[in-house]
């Protein structure tokens, strides 16, 4: 394609992302403000400016892939020293954020790129970094029916599931909520292991029950949190990540945020974003999120 990329932002995530797109044949010049995250990118052949302005300047796209909202409004506004992203992009460029953000910073940044004469999507994505990898990635988009389907074809060559979710924010806002199930169903299988030891109630037996039955979730067929049902769930490698414990924090710190803000009565969510804060705090940072069985175990034991 003659889709001219910049990518900004190369990290776990990013890296792998914009190689996919190059590899599909894509001109993508890419930024990161750490140089070590920029010397990786180039060893690994992406072509790498020294300033984000290089990266971006007359591009038709520019994806950004950062960790925080602040960073991406920062990054399109620009400072006193360089310009912003909208400023220096290609006129009626298609702005497409991946980062993981709150609602309404996705909303500003929208508003922002709207008032350059840019298109923007916000585009936040499950899968992790195995996912970024081998470009099975699914994108939520959030963003006009033209905008969403322009970015359609960037996101094709970097994920295996686009859904246009509505318009600008709602893409972060579908992600928001799914984790927030995710958070809630992860405790309530762990918790449920635990009282079925308790009752002497093996882990088989229960997983071959509510695996066929109504309490059937991913949580439990594919992120067992105990050893042996499922084979490859984190459990079965003392919950090496998968998704680290500090990444369902920082998604339920964005929950939290948006419940506050729409007053909504969520008070499973909210007790899944304290009990998660905890488990991050400690060495569940680093761990699967479903190590939170060892927790509830351990707080049980009398
Ligand atoms: P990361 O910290 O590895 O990468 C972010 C990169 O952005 C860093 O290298 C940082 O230096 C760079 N950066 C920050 N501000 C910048 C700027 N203004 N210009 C250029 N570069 C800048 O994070 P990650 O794991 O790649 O995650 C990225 C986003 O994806 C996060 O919002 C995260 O919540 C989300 N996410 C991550 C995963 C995962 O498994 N890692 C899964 C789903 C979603």
């Amino acid at each position: 394609s003659n889709t001219r990329i910049a990518f900004l932002g190369l990290g776990h995530m990013g890296l792998p992302m914009a190689r996919n797109l190059a590899a599909a044949g894509y001109d993508v010049t890419g930024f990161d403000v750490s140089p070590t995250a920029r010397e990786a990118a180039r060893a690994a052949g992406l072509a790498v400016t020294e300033t984000a302005t290089d990266a971006a300047a007359d591009r038709d796209a520019v994806i950004t892939m950062f960790a925080a909202g602040s960073q991406v409004l920062g990054a399109y506004r620009g400072t006193a020293d360089a310009p912003g992203l909208l400023a220096v992009a290609a006129r009626g460029a298609l702005f497409v954020d991946c980062s993981t953000i709150a609602v309404d910073e996705a909303q500003e940044a929208h508003a922002l790129a709207e008032a350059a004469g840019a298109r923007s999507v916000d585009a936040p994505v499950s899968g992790g970094v195995v996912g970024a990898e081998n470009a099975t990635l699914a994108f939520m988009v959030g963003g006009s029916e033209a905008d969403a389907a322009a970015a359609r074809p960037l996101l094709e060559h970097m994920g295996a599931r686009i859904v246009h979710c509505g318009g600008a924010g709602l893409g972060q806002a579908a992600k928001v909520c799914n984790n927030m199930i995710l958070a809630v169903s992860q405790i309530a299988v762990a918790e449920a292991f635990v009282l079925g030891e308790r009752l002497g109630l093996d882990h088989q037996a229960l997983f071959d029950v509510a695996s066929n039955a109504s309490g059937q979730c991913w949580a439990l067929t594919t992120n067992c949190p105990v050893p042996g049902p499922v084979p490859t769930s984190p459990a079965n490698r003392d919950y090496r990540p998968g998704f680290a414990g500090a990444l369902m924090d920082k998604d339920l710190g964005l929950a939290e945020q948006a419940l506050v803000r729409t007053g909504t009565d969520a008070r499973m969510g909210l007790l899944a974003r304290e009990i998660y804060r905890e488990y991050a705090a400690g060495a569940g940072g680093q761990r699967d999120f479903s190590g939170i069985i060892t927790d509830i175990r351990a707080a049980g034991e009398r």
